[in-house]
């Protein structure tokens, strides 16, 4: 018989054994916890270098099955066939480069937005809307889901394309008018898909999160939603344990990549270096060494906005003085870092204790874990930050030393790892296309800060253009690829712009139904 695996919450509020499409569609658990496996798979490591006989799908199948996940494995098979297919540009999906003998690059962004998100929401909602349609078909569920995203950029392109025209599921994206890339707005707009919608909000980041949140909260919306249209709202985002275990999977991949490629001997460790925001990839890198890849280290890269790389330094989490700073990698620029709370609850396996750090935090914008759970967390744990100017001299080096030409984020962890590394071979995870953050790029190659305007002669070319200036730069880097390349030809299906605020978002969706 085949084993399914229930999961419970990092706060201990949720008794009621949830399964793996439980968990998918419900997000966050009653109480505001984080599901987590009641219980791991373990590999050896011959298990897990038999992934470089089969295709990425396969691999990816195994890792969920071994998790116990409540679909069958030929199903999801299936699923990971379509998830991980010809959308993605290159078929080992996650492909392992060495750069320099000893430092490997783990490629996340061949996927079609090129950039990192597309490993977790391209598989995603499959299973979302397979466990809509299991829960449908057994009369637990008698709606379809909408899901509401408020994006600062690449969640919500990321979040569409895996959406679109999926069963059982419509997909609604507000970003912040004023703060999105010309490239993330033109990849939004153009969004292709008969069940999704696309809308600016007047105003920040901020005020559109706070629009959304409002909307979940507002009891007369939703029951309104449910009798008229037959739809719950859901969310899918980042603390979803259904975007976690997609990220994993691509840690255990890797490993065997590269003890097929000579990179590192069956069994001996490797370190991996992460570029990190909410902390959802080095987690699923954490995840992996707990059920059995060799990693001894996992380091952290931050870039300017640095709350983890001194939590990792000194035990406290802190973000009472801190300002928000605008950087070079937009995706790493966070203060809280949701899935943490995780981390602690994994290296504590202790739900009270967690809870009351996440208390404190809310309450006062700070906590201290104790001795010993630091102590833990330095075991697996290293890190360093990065500041802006570093991250862009970052790029020029490496493309100058070595002619592979690293995205901003990608180079804050490449910056960290040469700080760091020790005598293991190094996996440097990357999370873009460079062409997906050219405009920084072009900084970089032409030795412009981040904070200086540009010269005279590109600044007024689309983000598009510029990128052709970049190849111009740098011929033998990586073509800028045809979805980007095309953006500023591509039909504009969405331009409106509401207003902030829940009355704003609320209107949107009703006309957007209508
Ligand atoms: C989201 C993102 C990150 C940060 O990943 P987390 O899982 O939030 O730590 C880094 N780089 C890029 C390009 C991203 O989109």
């Amino acid at each position: 018989m085949r084993r399914i695996t229930t999961y419970h919450d990092t706060r201990g509020a949720d008794i009621s054994r949830p399964t793996f499409t439980d968990v998918v569609i419900r997000g966050i658990a009653t109480g505001g916890g984080l599901y987590v496996p009641d219980e791991f798979p373990s590999f050896d490591v011959n298990e897990i270098l038999a992934f470089t006989e089969w295709p990425y799908p396969r691999r990816a199948a195994n890792v969920f099955s071994r998790f116990g996940v409540d679909v069958s494995a030929e199903r999801t098979e299936m699923l990971m066939r379509e998830a991980y297919g010809r959308q993605w540009s290159d078929p080992r999906i996650a492909p392992v480069t060495e750069v320099v003998p000893g430092t490997h690059v783990l490629e996340l962004w061949h996927g079609p937005t090129r950039a990192f998100k597309d490993m977790a929401l391209q598989c995603m909602p499959l299973f979302f809307s397979e466990a809509v349609s299991m829960k449908q078909e057994r009369g637990i569920v008698s709606e379809d889901f909408l899901i509401l995203v408020a994006t600062s950029g690449d969640t919500g392109k990321a979040a569409l394309e895996g959406f679109a025209d999926r069963p059982h599921t419509r997909i609604v994206v507000f970003y912040p008018a004023e703060g999105v890339s010309d490239i993330q707005l033109k990849q939004m707009v153009t969004q292709q898909g008969h069940n999704v919608g696309v809308f600016g909000v007047r105003g920040n980041f901020d005020d559109c999160q706070n629009a959304v949140k409002a909307a979940f909260a507002h009891e007369a919306f939703n029951s309104w939603l449910a009798t008229e249209h037959r739809l719950r709202l859901s969310s899918a985002n980042s603390i979803n344990w259904g975007r976690l275990l997609p990220q994993i999977v691509y840690y255990l991949s890797a490993y065997a990549d590269m003890v097929a490629s000579g990179g590192v001997r069956p069994g001996e460790p490797m370190d991996v270096c992460v570029p990190t925001g909410n902390f959802g990839n080095i987690l699923g890198a954490y995840y992996a060494k707990r059920i059995g890849v060799p990693i001894e280290r996992l380091i952290c890269a931050s870039n300017e906005n640095k709350v983890l790389a001194d939590f990792i330094a000194t035990g406290v989490y802190d973000i009472t003085e801190r300002e928000f700073v605008t950087t070079p990698s937009p995706s790493m620029d966070i203060l809280i870092s949701s899935n943490l709370e995780r981390q602690l609850y994994e290296l504590t396996r202790d739900a009270v204790r967690t809870g009351e750090w996440m208390t404190t935090l809310r309450e006062t914008g700070r906590f201290q874990v104790d001795r010993e759970t630091f102590g833990s967390l330095r075991e697996h744990f290293a890190a360093d930050s990065v500041t802006n100017d570093e991250s862009l001299g970052c790029i020029r080096r490496v493309w100058d030393d070595h002619g592979y030409l690293l995205d901003p984020h990608t180079a804050v962890a490449w910056e960290v790892a040469e700080r760091l590394r020790g005598e293991n071979p190094l996996l440097v995870v990357s999370t873009a296309h460079w062409a997906k953050f050219g405009t920084d790029v072009y900084r970089s190659l032409k030795r412009i800060r981040h904070a200086d305007e540009l010269p005279e002669e590109v600044a007024t070319l689309s983000d598009v253009e510029l990128l052709a200036e970049v190849q111009k730069l740098a011929p033998r880097a990586a073509c800028v690829p045809r979805s980007l390349a095309e953006l500023d030809d591509a039909e504009v299906r969405f331009a409106e712009v509401v207003d902030a605020g829940r009355e704003g978002v609320e209107s949107a969706i009703r006309r957007w139904l209508a």
